[in-house]
């Protein structure tokens, strides 16, 4: 069985007393590797690593460290076949789709490269008589970043490129149940030239969380997972003065108008709904329709839609989506599908029984739609993070908006017209972080940020594009004089312009 270790200064930190955990191969159920996770004194190691590192790595000029992330952006895409292999073996999504996020996080590199343009300050000549001020922005040292099992490539690369080009050290702890993608990227990071001390991943659990959380030397702290753990490590961190940006979890609604084309609703939602089994923080699971007979259409489509979807593993080009990540979660999410139909929505399409010949051991779950779904309902309160659709019927847009606006969680949400008042007020009044309109999974760009509001994200900065820089940069505001002519003495009433 392989053991999975951490990768502290570019070595391979292994422990043989260690405690460990599992990781599968959720397209068989078979176990495909041991994982050390971290103790406190590890995780202590790789900050202390980190720490040491930051003086040099910090001083190096910006244009320095933008050419390693153009070297690094090159290995990625050179590796990106092999990447997307360990990425689909443990979280079960299927190949194109694995390669797709890895593009994603590339293009967050690519924007990296950038650095020198971005760290750049503002400057004001003659703020007093031969006095000048200027800005500039400083890094912070060692940043850290804790990161979720459905993205293993882009959500790691969201963080550390953008927290190394600003001039910061990083400590990495993925998840426990994907750990084999960053390890990876890592060493791949090294190998284009970022100092091993500079990056390094420890894995584990709560406990490698908690050291992180608790050591003064780290700064700050950039977080995906659930909504409860994203909470803690905000509370948590911010308690410690460090610097925290937590992201949670989902619940994305896609209002839909009579006069949207339903096929295209119906092709925007089979993918944004069932791609990687639901498991994307901007996956589509509830649609509001607008009106009964936009209701009806709608449900008709995507229910023939949803029963031709294949459902395989990542080894079969000819899956549309995979299993769910871990037999826990299958449970969860089954017995979510349960309490719907218990609670008085109908099921109209019901994967709970999908057996795959072959793969008998697999977390697959077919695709679901439920139609009837009301408010008050488990299945619409909850993130479920499966491949289950809740179909909400509305009177009118006004109701529709008001329940994007009223769930708890505000990560994406998306709307589908023809009408452009509508779609105005839309991205007006909608109290969500990321809006699309006839674009089902609105994923901001790298050189925009990606960032939930409400109990989606806890902290003040989304993360990449622009409020990356700012999170992982502090500012340094300069008042400079080179004095010429006689010295008047000192001054007891504070300067002043005059
Ligand atoms: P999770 O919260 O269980 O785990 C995330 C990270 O936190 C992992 O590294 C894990 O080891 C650690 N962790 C788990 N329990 C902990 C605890 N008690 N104390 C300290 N650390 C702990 O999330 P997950 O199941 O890996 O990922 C799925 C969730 O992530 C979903 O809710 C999804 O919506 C969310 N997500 C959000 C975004 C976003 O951008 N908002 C993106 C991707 C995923």
């Amino acid at each position: 069985m392989q053991r999975i270790a951490h990768l502290i200064g570019g070595e391979t930190a292994s422990d043989p007393d260690a405690r460990t955990s599992p990781v599968f191969n959720p397209a068989t159920g078979e176990q495909s590797a041991e994982l050390e996770l971290a103790s406190t004194t590890t995780v202590e190691d790789a900050i202390k690593k980190a720490d040491a590192a930051f003086g040099d790595w910090s001083a190096r000029t910006p244009i320095n460290r933008a050419r390693i992330m153009f070297r690094y952006k090159q290995l990625l895409e050179e590796n990106k076949e092999e990447l997307a292999v360990l990425v689909s073996r443990e979280h079960g999504k299927t190949i194109d789709d694995a390669k797709g996020s890895i593009t994603r996080g590339i293009e967050i590199v690519e924007f990296a490269c950038g650095i020198p343009q971005m760290m750049k300050g503002e400057y004001s000549a003659n703020v007093g008589t031969g006095v000048d001020s200027f800005n500039t922005r400083q890094a912070l040292g060692v940043c850290a970043g804790i990161t979720p099992f459905n993205f293993p490539a882009m959500v790691p690369l969201w963080m550390f490129p953008v927290a190394l080009a600003c001039g910061n050290t990083f400590v990495l702890k993925p998840s426990e149940k994907t750990p084999s993608c960053p390890l990876r990227m890592v060493e791949l990071a090294h190998e284009a030239g970022v100092p091993k001390d500079v990056l390094s991943v420890v894995n584990g659990d709560k406990e490698a969380v908690n050291a992180i959380l608790h050591d003064s030397r780290v700064k700050a702290v950039s977080f995906v997972g659930s909504t409860p753990i994203a909470e803690y490590i905000y509370q948590t961190g911010t308690a410690q003065n460090k610097r925290v940006q937590a992201l949670g979890g989902a619940k994305n609604h896609m209002i839909i108008m009579p006069d949207a084309d339903v096929s295209r609703v119906r092709d925007a939602l089979i993918g944004s709904a069932f791609g990687s089994a639901g498991e994307r923080c901007m996956a589509i699971s509830v649609a509001v329709c607008v009106g009964e007979e936009t209701a009806d259409k709608v449900r008709d489509a995507i229910s023939d839609a949803a029963r031709k979807l294949n459902v395989g593993p990542y080894t079969d080009e000819k899956s549309d989506f995979g299993p769910l990540s871990n037999q826990v979660h299958m449970s969860k999410v089954m017995s979510y599908i349960d309490k719907g139909v218990e609670e008085g929505a109908d099921l109209v399409v019901d994967g709970r029984n999908l057996k795959l010949q072959g793969y008998e051991g697999g977390y697959y779950v077919g695709p679901c739609v439920f139609d009837n779904v009301t408010d008050d309902m488990t299945i619409y309160k909850e993130e479920i993070f499966g491949p289950v659709l809740g179909i909400v019927r509305t009177e009118t847009y006004a109701d529709a908006l008001d329940l994007v606006n009223e769930h708890e969680l505000g990560n994406g949400a998306a709307l589908f017209t023809n009408n452009g008042g509508v779609a105005r007020h839309f991205v007006e009044k909608t109290n969500i972080g990321m809006v699309g309109v006839n674009v089902p999974i609105p994923v901001p760009v790298a050189y925009h940020s990606f960032g939930g509001w409400k109990r989606s994200l806890f902290g003040d900065h989304h993360m990449h594009g622009p409020e990356g820089i700012r999170f992982y940069t502090k500012m340094k505001t300069a008042t400079v004089a080179w004095p010429a002519g006689k010295n008047t003495g000192p001054e007891f009433s504070i300067p002043t312009l005059s």
